[in-house]
Order: structure tokens, then C-alpha cells, then sequence
């Protein structure tokens, strides 16, 4: 039986996560855009509200995703990544006393956990990743140059690195836990990005990084396809983050649309005007509910690779052009950076690259309809 309501808990948190995005989060923006401030510190506040809860299941958490987008776009993945379960958390392998703290210090907004996947020659091919982590009696020595990382300013790394050899491709990855304080791990380099500064994007080295045997996540040479299931489910928080700013453009423009008047009446009644608000509509609804079936996917423990794939290459897409005529709805005003239009068009398109674009994505998709031998 398909059922397409939220359950009354669920529209209950919606409502809080409102509040909360009105209160904490709207006061917030400008100082994370302007100002490129990280967005962390944010993550705090969900905790003091009560509302970064362990046992949340991935709707939820794309339900907080959705809303806290519509008032900010950058703050929205800091605080789904801070929630319970974030399939990278869980640290398998990483014995109970060392990941325990890291956990409750996540779940209560006070630290964070970064994700070092990409390097200056390794994107989209993560099998051309150079970071290398060589094992010896004590542990493992990591060393390697991680960039374009969101939230560099982590006080922990999820580090992707290659302990096999060239040949074996991405199934010589594993990830290792590396805690920024270890000896090794250099200051972050902070970039200058167009948008999404609230993320704070950088490079982090790793030189002769020494971190015990039992810090290796998951196991060996499997690296890749912790990142992959991570991928799948994150696709969908994005699409949501892409909605939410979406929506908030569309909402306001239906604002401006009644009350602007050209010509003699509201421009609401220009249909060159409505129609492309109607679609606009139209579209979110759907890219809505792909998202949703993702993560009720991911939730029922079913495969979502081609939904994940399908949320990341399309709604970054149809957003942005959302928000630009959204921002054209306003006029001259709508340019201005009064108003929110500009910081979501730069923000959504560095999510047309971040976790991959979409060429990689359309490509699983094709490899689900005609076979991996067939697309390449
Ligand atoms: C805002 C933002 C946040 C990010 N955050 C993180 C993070 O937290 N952690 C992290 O590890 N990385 C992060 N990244 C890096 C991001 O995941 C990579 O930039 C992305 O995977 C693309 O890799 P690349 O930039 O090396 O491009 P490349 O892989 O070099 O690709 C270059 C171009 O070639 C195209 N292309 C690639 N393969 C194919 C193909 N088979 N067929 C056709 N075209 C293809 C691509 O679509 C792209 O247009 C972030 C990036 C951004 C912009």
C-alpha cells in the first residue's frame, strides 16, 4: 500500500524545525555568507533545542534538512550530518571507546567530522586517490594532501586512503579515523569559494600521520563502498537542501508577484509570470518525492543507488534555474544582495559539484538500465 503522509511525529518536528530555522538560524545566514564564518557552532543549537536526537530515521532527518534550507542552505547538511544514524558515525571497526566520545560529541553539536574523499588529481575517480596509509607494527603512518573538504575546520577526518596497489583500483581504498589534534595533520587551508562559504571548503595535509591499528573504518580495501552507500542516502539530504532553498524563492515570488503592480495590475496576472511559478511548483513536488522515496528506501534498508544518483544530477539542476527566475520575478530587486536570491544561486550551483556531479550519476543511472558492460 503506498502511503505519501508523514506520521503526526513527524509533521510535529517539522513545525519545531520552523521555529528553529526562524529563531537560530535566519539571524545567522548573512554572518556565515558575508562573512565566510563556519556554520558549525549551529549545530549546538539543535542540540540545545532538543531536536538532534540519536534514533532519528533518514525521513526525518530529511525533513530537517528540507525546512532548515529554506531559511539557510549552509547550515543544512552540518546539522543532518550531526544527527544519529550518519552511516560514516558509526565508525565500524573503531573500537567502542574510542568512537563513543566522538559520537556524543557530534550529537551534542561540539564537534564535528569532516569527509576526505577528493584530492587535486582525484574527484570524480576515486581510484586515483594518493593519500597513502602504510601499516607497520604500531599502527598506520598516513600521508597525503586532502582538498576542496567542507567543514575542513573539523575536529575529526573521515580520511579515504590507499593501502593496496595502483592496479586494484578503488578496491585499494580503506578509510581511516584521524582525529585533527594528531601530530601530522596541519592547519586547514580555508578557500575562497563563489558560495556555500557558511561550509568553509579547504585543503588539509597529512605528513607521516601515525594512528593506531583499530582506526581503520570498516574494513579493508572496502573503503570505497562505505563512501558509496554514504553517497546514495546524502544524494537525497541534497536534493532536499536544493528544495528548500527552491521553495522559499518560489514562495516569495508568489509574495512579490501579488504585490508588485506593472501596467496597471499585480504582474501575478501576467501569465508570463505565473505559468513558470506553476512549473516551478510542479517540479518541486516531484524532485520532492524522489527525494523522500530515497530515503524511505534507505530507511526500509533497500538498495538506492540509481535514486540517490537520480536526486544528485537533477534537482541541483532544476533548482537553480528555479531560483533564477525567481530572482528575475523580483527585478532589479531580486539582483540585489539585500535580498536572498544570489547567495542560493551561488550556493546550489557548488552543489551541482560537491559529492559529485552529473555526469557520474547519470552514468550509474544508465548502468541500471542497460548493464555496466554495455554503458561503461
Ligand atoms: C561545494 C563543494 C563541496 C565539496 N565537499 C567535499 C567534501 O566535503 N569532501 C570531499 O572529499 N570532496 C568534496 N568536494 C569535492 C567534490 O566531491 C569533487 O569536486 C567532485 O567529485 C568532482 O571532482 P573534480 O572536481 O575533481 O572534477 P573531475 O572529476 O576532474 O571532473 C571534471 C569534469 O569532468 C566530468 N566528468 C568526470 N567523469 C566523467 C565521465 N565519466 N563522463 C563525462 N564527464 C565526466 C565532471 O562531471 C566534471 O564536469 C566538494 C566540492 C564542492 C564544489
Amino acid at each position: 500500500m503506498i502511503d505519501f503522509s508523514f506520521t503526526k511525529e513527524q509533521e510535529e518536528f517539522r513545525e519545531k524545525v520552523r521555529e528553529f530555522a526562524q529563531k537560530e538560524v535566519e539571524p545567522r545566514r548573512k554572518e556565515w555568507d558575508r562573512e565566510g564564518k563556519s556554520a558549525l557552532p549551529i549545530n549546538e543549537r539543535l542540540a540545545a533545542w532538543g531536536l538532534l536526537t540519536a534514533d532519528m530515521d533518514n525521513i526525518t532527518r530529511g525533513i530537517l534538512t528540507e525546512e532548515v534550507a529554506y531559511v539557510d542552505f549552509n547550515s543544512a547538511m552540518p546539522l543532518v550530518w550531526a544527527t544519529m544514524p550518519f552511516v560514516l558515525h558509526q565508525l565500524p571497526g573503531v573500537p567502542e571507546e574510542v568512537k563513543k566520545p566522538i559520537q556524543e560529541g557530534i550529537l551534542s553539536g561540539k564537534s564535528f567530522l569532516a569527509l576526505c574523499f577528493a584530492e587535486s588529481g582525484a574527484g570524480t575517480d576515486m581510484a586515483g586517490i594518493k593519500t597513502s596509509a602504510v601499516r607497520d607494527d604500531e599502527g598506520w603512518v598516513i600521508n597525503g594532501t586532502k582538498n576542496t573538504i567542507s567543514w575542513v575546520n573539523a575536529d575529526y577526518y573521515f580520511v579515504c586512503a590507499k593501502t593496496g596497489d595502483e592496479e586494484e583500483g578503488i578496491w585499494a581504498l580503506t578509510n581511516f579515523l584521524v582525529p585533527a589534534s594528531f601530530p601530522g595533520v596541519s592547519k586547514p587551508k580555508i578557500w575562497k569559494d563563489m558560495g556555500s562559504k557558511g561550509a568553509v571548503r579547504g585543503t588539509v595535509n597529512f605528513t607521516n600521520v601515525r594512528v593506531p591499528l583499530n582506526y581503520m573504518i570498516g574494513e579493508m580495501g572496502k573503503g570505497y563502498l562505505l563512501a558509496a552507500e554514504f553517497f546514495d542516502t546524502n544524494r537525497a539530504f541534497i536534493g532536499l537542501k536544493c528544495i528548500g532553498a527552491a521553495q522559499a524563492s518560489v514562495d516569495e515570488s508568489c509574495l512579490y508577484a501579488k504585490k508588485r503592480g506593472v501596467m496597471g495590475k499585480p504582474i501575478a496576472g501576467y501569465q508570463a509570470i505565473s505559468f513558470p511559478l506553476a512549473e516551478a511548483q510542479t517540479l518541486l513536488e516531484a524532485a520532492r518525492l524522489l527525494c523522500y522515496k530515497t530515503l524511505w528506501m534507505a530507511d526500509k534498508g533497500v538498495r538506492h543507488t540509481t535514486e540517490g544518483a537520480m536526486c544528485k544530477w537533477w534537482i541541483p539542476e532544476i533548482t537553480f534555474e528555479i531560483v533564477r527566475k525567481g530572482l528575475l520575478t523580483h527585478g532589479q530587486y531580486g539582483y540585489t544582495e539585500e535580498l536572498p536570491f544570489e547567495q542560493r544561486l551561488r550556493d546550489i550551483l557548488g552543489w551541482q559539484i560537491g559529492d559529485g556531479t552529473a555526469e557520474p550519476s547519470k552514468l550509474l543511472i544508465a548502468r541500471s538500465m542497460m548493464g555496466k558492460e554495455y554503458v561503461g
